[in-house]
């Protein structure tokens, strides 16, 4: 089969000759690169993993077996893509930070939501500079990557199941053609774990920051009963954050609140994480995902279809990685 673009995509003028997949190693992702590896795709060029510096550890296991048993003998490049520390640039008041989507407990007793910058920083924006730069653009010394003439554009693969076709979006720019190889082969999700559990796969987790606001009660719990080192991490950060990240309350700008990772806004090491969270503490997020809050998103953090919380702004034209 041929990957076509989505319906609301510019019409290029010339065929795309660079096949380049959004690998977030969840299961849509990792059943695409498994079938471009075994001919049932066109070949990809590269497949493309944002790293927050913060994934869980079974993320980057899965990963890392990906490429060992799938891509490296297809000759498929999985290209580890990163523009910071998540974490270390919350904490850090030398470094910038882009918001997660943490729950604020405002003066007034009334709840709120930071806006979610994170998905675009850290996986959004490189994404699209290693498109550009596989498409020829100028790498400028300061790594900052230019633009692609008006011609040129990619195909960037994004993993989509049949049964969750409305998460489907452009990429926002011109020269990253978002395709979805999964839509148009009508495949469900569960279709796709079943191919993927027919090669050995049948665990292949989510990719999500360890402290990600958005992880259910049951990925809290997984984190504090089998990682214990990256929950005492997530336990920290969420009692270092809780004046807002270290740079702002650096620059005189503190929180006007206090930000919290569960929404129920208590400490993380003494929310109530093994009982489902009560729905008003859920009514910032909206009803489906209320719904979904004790398994999560099963997706995790995808960086052009993620569910969770409201979608962020795309990057836009701009096309000087910031
Ligand atoms: S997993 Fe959560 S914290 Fe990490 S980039 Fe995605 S939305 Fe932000």
């Amino acid at each position: 089969m041929t990957t076509q673009h989505h319906q609301n995509s510019p019409h290029p003028t010339k065929p795309p000759t660079i096949q380049a997949l959004s690998m977030g190693a969840g299961v849509q992702s990792s059943a695409l690169l498994l079938m471009s590896a075994q001919g049932l795709l066109p070949k990809l060029d590269y497949a493309a993993f944002a790293d927050t510096g913060w994934e869980r550890p079974e993320t980057y296991a899965a990963l890392d077996r990906l490429e060992n048993e799938v891509a490296k003998p297809a000759g498929i490049e999985i290209v580890r893509l990163s523009a910071g520390d998540i974490r270390r640039d919350a904490l850090d008041p030398n470094s910038r930070f882009s918001t997660m989507p943490m729950f604020i407990k405002n003066r007034d007793g009334s709840k709120g939501m930071l806006r979610r910058q994170c998905t675009s920083t850290y996986k959004i924006k490189i994404l699209l500079a290693e498109a550009r730069r596989r498409l020829g653009a100028e790498v400028f010394d300061d790594g900052r990557i230019g633009r692609v003439k008006r011609s040129q554009h990619l195909n960037m693969w994004v993993g989509i199941s049949s049964d969750e076709f409305h998460r489907a979006k452009d990429s926002g720019v011109k020269y990253a053609v978002n395709t979805f190889p999964l839509l148009e082969l009508g495949l469900t999700r569960a279709d796709t774990q079943a191919y993927l559990d027919s090669h050995g796969f049948a665990a292949v987790s989510k990719s999500a920051c360890v402290g990600c606001p958005y992880t259910s009660n049951a990925g809290w719990r997984n984190l504090r009963d089998n990682h214990p080192e990256q929950w005492n991490q997530a336990v920290e950060f969420d009692h270092a954050i809780r004046e807002g990240s270290a740079r702002a309350n650096a620059n005189g700008r503190p929180l006007l609140g206090q930000a919290f990772l569960h929404p129920s806004l208590q400490p993380l090491d003494s929310a109530s994480i093994d009982a489902p969270p009560k729905r008003r503490h859920l009514r910032l997020v909206g009803a489906d995902e209320a719904d979904n809050w004790e398994d999560g998103d099963p997706d995790g953090c995808s960086p052009w279809a993620c569910r969770s919380g409201r979608p962020e702004t795309p990057p836009g034209s701009s096309e000087v990685a910031a």
